[in-house]
Parts: structure tokens; sequence; C-alpha cells
């Protein structure tokens, strides 16, 4: 590519292509909608804003559409393109797929990743002109996250076919991964795009969806904000069976942090086999965790391996997605670390920092219960991590011992982000009822909506699991269980501390809003008098001193890799776009 990139430029003729620039620059303005929109002030603001210009607009893509086997140097662009890449988006601005489909297959392929006008790439280009097949051609061949691309006016290629009302389109990138809570560059996600310029369609299957409808954009406006009387009336009536989901919202420096990522994922991408499988640490519904080696640099690591056909089959990929995206830009000391983030065509990989001291429902279920001493030690560590991501608009959701592992000093890490949480949702009367089923809060089983407070519920459930050996409200038969959580009384051992007894009483307080944190998030339950003392920056700088566990001997042998990382082909099919990662 690079040798084709530096080819001498030649220089266009202009004169005979200006007439057809004025015919599509005229069709173009009368194809926007924005008439016809109902707006208020600020709405009308971002209209006007070159936010929502037509990308199709500039003499650029006129002259290369027309002129699509020369190397040229377009006059407003430095980066010269070579004949292939033109070839390619003539054939993109053409909607000529059979052309498309040859130029991606052949040898050598164009550069897919070429920026065009306004930094638009041709997966941006075709979600405007509403070109599906293209697009799902763009993202077959593309080898690196187009969907996650902006262009100079921070839009993804998402937001521009919601803006056009493309709804297949947004469909699609949606099922391959893109963030349906992902920010322009005025902070509108997609449901604020399609609300503002009266896309109803468009809004009800976003909504559908469960974006996170609090978001708001730069001006303070949330999506409802914009909504008219009928769009209103679609935000009622499904919020009203939808959980609201608190998805992470891209401020400014996460998308630095994006952009840095997509730089450092083309220097160096390491591949599973270069990983040796040690052994299983753990096993959840979807996921499988191993201990792994990564042999150059003598490391150890926990390789979570999610199969993409179960994933794929049950329409979790975006959960996939979410786990991978929120751990990739939270950096916290007890969060989990993702290091490098992989796939095969069979399989995920998502390969984290090993933490040795094993989970806390094997310690629970070694030891039965803990002091109050060893307990508020993990609790305020977990706190410090929910806080991190309450700030970030990300709800954890689920929160139980399995989900918490030690490091090797024994201090609590979150691990399990995005994938589990939403399988307990999903498929609420299938099987993953099983097994998580007395972490459930009441507003989950009443699917009243939730949000952050969920988080301090489940903080309460854990904290009286940990003292008091169970969960609260336990019983074995699932109906009982269920309906003990929504109504039964809780029943807390006179034995403990009256602080701990007051603050396990605030935190699984069934009404959400009455709920300790509900208000001022962590720094409500910090202040709680079973937390007399600490002092917090001690705890965030890892300086309380969890009991010490013991370490696993690390097995001399591998397990043979084939099993576990299935073909080892990074196939063109199957290929989840943007999941590739590689950490700072
Ligand atoms: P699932 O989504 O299937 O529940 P998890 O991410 O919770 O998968 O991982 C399953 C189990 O693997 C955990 O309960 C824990 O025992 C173990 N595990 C997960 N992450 C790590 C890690 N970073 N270090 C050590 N063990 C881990
Ligand atoms: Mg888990």
């Amino acid at each position: 590519m690079d040798s084709i990139q530096s080819k001498p430029t030649l220089k266009l003729a202009k004169s005979p292509l200006v007439n057809q620039k004025s015919i599509i620059e005229e069709e173009t303005k009368s194809s926007s909608k924005l008439d016809s929109v109902a707006l208020d002030e600020f709405a009308e603001e971002n209209l006007n804003d070159s936010n929502y210009g037509s990308i199709s607009e500039g003499t650029d893509s006129m002259l290369a559409q027309k002129v699509p086997y020369l190397t040229c140097a377009l006059s407003t662009h430095s980066t010269p393109k070579s004949p292939l890449d033109l070839n390619l988006y003539s054939a993109v601005l053409d909607n000529d797929t059979v052309l498309c489909k040859d130029l991606l297959t052949q040898i050598p392929k164009p550069d897919i990743n070429t920026r065009w006008e306004n930094d638009n790439t041709l997966l941006h280009l075709a979600a405007e002109k509403g070109f599906l097949k293209i697009c799902e051609l763009l993202l077959d061949y593309s080898d690196t996250s187009q969907l996650n691309s902006y262009n100079n006016t921070s839009s993804q290629p998402l937001h521009l076919a919601c803006k056009e009302n493309h709804l297949q389109i947004v469909q699609l990138f949606i099922r391959s991964g893109s963030d349906i809570n992902s920010t322009d560059g005025l902070g509108n996600t997609p449901l604020h795009i399609a609300t503002l310029f009266g896309h109803n369609k468009l809004v009800s299957w976003i909504i559908t969806k469960g974006p996170n409808i609090l978001i708001k954009n730069k001006a303070g406006k949330t999506a409802e904000d914009f909504a008219d009387n009928e769009i209103l009336t679609i935000f009622h009536k499904y919020l009203k069976r939808t959980v609201v989901i608190a998805g992470p919202s891209l401020t400014d420096n996460h998308r630095l942090q994006a952009i840095r990522t997509k730089h450092k994922m083309n220097m160096e991408n390491p591949l599973p086999q270069d990983f040796v499988v040690l052994k299983e640490l753990g096993k959840g519904s979807f996921g499988e965790v191993f201990l792994v080696l990564k042999q150059d640099v003598s490391q150890l690591y926990a390789m979570k391996v999610l199969q993409k056909d179960k994933i794929l089959k049950q329409n979790l990929v975006k959960y996939a997605v979410t786990e991978r995206n929120v751990l990739s830009y939270v950096k916290h000391p007890f969060i989990v670390t993702l290091k490098y983030a992989l796939q095969t065509s069979e399989k995920l990989f998502l390969v984290l920092d090993y933490c040795p001291g094993g989970d806390l429902a094997s310690h629970l279920t070694k030891d039965k219960k803990f002091t109050e001493y060893r307990a508020r030690i993990y609790i305020c560590e977990i706190i410090l991590a929910l806080e991190e991501l309450h700030k970030r608009d990300v709800i954890y959701r689920d929160l139980k011992p399995d989900n918490i592992v030690l490091d090797a000093d024994g201090h609590a890490i979150l691990t399990d982000f995005g994938l589990s949480k939403e399988k307990v949702y999903d498929n609420y009367t299938a099987n993953s009822f099983c097994g998580s089923l007395a972490y459930l809060a009441p507003e989950i089983i009443r699917r009243q909506g939730h949000g952050k407070a969920l988080d301090w519920y489940l903080l309460g459930v854990v904290l009286y699991e940990m003292i008091v050996g169970n969960p609260p409200y336990f019983s074995s038969n699932k109906n009982e269980l269920l309906h003990n959580i929504q109504r039964g009384k809780l029943k807390v051992p006179s034995s403990l501390s009256t602080e701990v007894k007051d603050l396990i009483k605030e935190l699984l307080q069934r009404d959400p809003s009455k709920r300790l944190g509900a208000h001022k998030d962590a720094e409500e339950i910090k202040k709680h008098p079973f937390f007399n003392g600490i002092d917090w920056d001690v705890v965030l700088r890892k300086e309380l001193s969890p009991p010490k566990v013991p370490l696993p001997e690390v097995p001399k042998t591998g397990i043979p890799a084939e099993k576990i990382y299935g073909m080892f082909f990074t196939a063109e099919y199957n290929k989840i776009s943007g999941w590739t990662f590689v950490s700072e």
C-alpha cells in the first residue's frame, strides 16, 4: 500500500466536471430532510452546524468519482490516493457492488481504510448514501474497525446512517458492534439524531435496543428533549417495558483513547497461538477463562474465550463488544486490566491480567463466611471500582462473588463486564436464571428499569453474603426466592455490628430512589458509619491489608491449543469488527 501511495501524482483537468459537480450538489441539497422537521432553538443550531452538512458536498469526491483510474493528489488533500483506492471509491459511490467485491477480493487490494473528503472512510460515504450492500461488503472485508472511525466532524458511519434514516444500515452497524450510545461531535447519540430528524421508525427500533436515554449532548439535552408528540409516545410506550441501560458514553477523552487504541492496534497484534494454555480458571454460561502464558515475555494472563456461534445465535455480540469496550478504556486498581482482545473465525478472546487469588465465590465456599473486618476491605475496594464505572456512566449490574477475583496480594478486582449482565435480563425466563437468581434486584424482577442504584443494591447482597454466608432472602425454591426478594422480610443475624446491619438495610432498600447511593452515588455510601476511620485515598493506593490467600501452582505443561482456539484462521467471515485491542 505504502509503495502505491508514494507514486508520483497527476494533475486533473477540472473543467468538464464542473457541471457534473453542481448537479450532484443540487441533488444532495434537495434530498435533505431538514426543512420538514420542527425544531427547537438548539436543534436549529445543530442543523446549521457543519456536523450535519452532507458529506457529499465538496469538489474532491466529484472529481475522483468521475476520474477513477488516476493517481491524483486532490486539491484539498495532501495524501495521494492510489489508482486502486480511487477505483474502489468510485465503485462505492456508484453503488456498484459487483465491482466493489471484485476490487476487495483481488490482490493487491485497495486500502479500505483510506480517508476521503472530510476524513470520511468509505463506510461513512456508503452509510450516508444508504448503500446497504456496499456497507455489508466493506464490513466483510475491512480488517480494522471502520465502524468506530470518526470523520472530521466526529461522526461515525452510524451517526450518518441515522441522520439519513437508513434503518437497515443502522441495524447492520449495531449488529456488527457499533456502540448504540456513541456520541458525535455535538454529543448526540444515534437516538438523539433519529429523534432530532423526526425518523419515527428509526427511533422505535433504536429504543428497543436499550440505549442509554439519559445521555445528554453538549447542549445538555437528552434525546427525549428533541421529541415531538409522536416520538414522545414511542418513548413512553417502550420505556414502560424496556430496561434503561446506561452504557459507556463517549467523552472526548474516551474518544481520544479510542483513536490512540486504534493506532496502536495496527502496530502489533499478538495471535492466540502466542499464548500457551495452562489450565481452566473458571467457567460461566458463555465464557471459559484459562490461565495462559505469553511465551515471548513469559507473562501469565487470564484469557476469556467466547464462542462466536453461541453469542451470535443469542444475539449477544453487542454485550461482548461492550465488555471489550468498557475494559479498553477503564483503568482502575480494582478493575481487571484488559491487555489484548483477539479473534479467530470461531472465537473471541479477552486477555486479562491474571488474578491468582481466585474468586470470592470459591473463598466463600471454603470459608463459609468472612469477618466484618475482612468483608469491609473488599467492600471498600469494590465501592471505588463501582464509583469509577458510574463516573463513566457504566453500570456493572453483575456484582456477585463469582465476578470478584483476588490479585496476588488479596485485593478485590472486578472482572466479567458486559456479557453476563445482559444475559440475565434477556433470558429472564430461560436458563440464565440459574446461578444468578439470588442476585436479582427487586427492580430487575419487576422490570421497571434500573440505573446506577442497582449496583448499590448488589453491593448490599455481596456484603450480606460475605458476612452471613448466603445471599439475603435465600431459598432453594425459585419462586419463594423471587417472592422474598420483592416482599420477604430481611433477616439479619443480631450478632452483627449495628453499623453493618444498618448499611445492609440501607443498601437493600427495595425502592431504588430511597436506596443509599441513589442521590450522590458512592459519596453517600462512603460516609456511612460502617466505614468510619477509612481513609479512601489509602484504599485507592491498595494500602489496606486484606488477608493473604494461598496462590495456586502454575502447571508446567500446556493444554493442546487446538482444543481451546479452534481454527487458527482470522477468517474474513464471521469477523466482529472493532474487536481487536492492544493495551498501551
Ligand atoms: P462469565 O461471563 O462466563 O461469568 P467471567 O468473566 O466471570 O465469565 O469468568 C469466569 C470465572 O473465571 C470467574 O468467576 C473467575 O473465577 C475466573 N476469572 C475471570 N477473570 C479472571 C482473572 N482475570 N484472573 C483469574 N481468574 C479469573
Ligand atoms: Mg461471571
